[in-house]
């Protein structure tokens, strides 16, 4: 069993797919063990982004994310960080497979409905960021 970090972005929450997602998400046989509704400030968002704070989207892409409501969980399941990589989908919708979360619901590359932690290491990071282990109950 593993743990991955989930964000449902403003895009979603905007367009009140929260149930949407998480439909997606359980189909597919990961269980979401910790969720909070929040609305990260602008230095919230630099904070969990500050390894991308050198490319060229970094500003654009952390006001988006301060922009509305998001939805942080924890997802639990048999090889959970590269399983929900897979159903998210590539980062850019227009090159993502067929039946992806972004595929079907990104509105842009920015606005691109999921993020999703990229390797074992950096889910307990950013697991650690938004839970504490009280809040995960596995
Ligand atoms: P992923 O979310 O697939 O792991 P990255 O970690 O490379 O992708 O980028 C983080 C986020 O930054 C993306 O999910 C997307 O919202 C945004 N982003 C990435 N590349 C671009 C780009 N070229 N233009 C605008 N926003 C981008
Ligand atoms: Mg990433």
């Amino acid at each position: 069993m593993q743990r991955t970090l989930s964000i449902l972005k403003p895009d979603v929450t905007r367009r009140n797919l929260t149930g949407a997602v998480n439909g997606r998400i359980e189909s597919a046989g990961l269980r979401i063990i910790a969720q909070r509704r929040i609305h990260l400030s602008l230095e919230q968002a630099q904070q969990f982004y500050a390894v991308h704070q050198e490319r060229s989207f970094f500003n654009d892409l952390c006001t988006f994310m301060s922009s509305g409501p998001v939805v942080v969980q924890v997802l639990q399941g048999e090889n959970a960080v590269e399983q929900y990589r897979k159903i998210m989908g590539a980062t850019n919708p227009a090159n993502a497979d067929e039946g992806t979360i972004r595929r079907d619901f990104a509105e842009s590359i920015e606005a691109n409905s999921v993020h999703g932690s990229d390797s074992f290491e950096n889910a307990g990071i950013e697991i650690a960021f938004f839970f504490s282990q009280m809040d995960i109950v596995g």
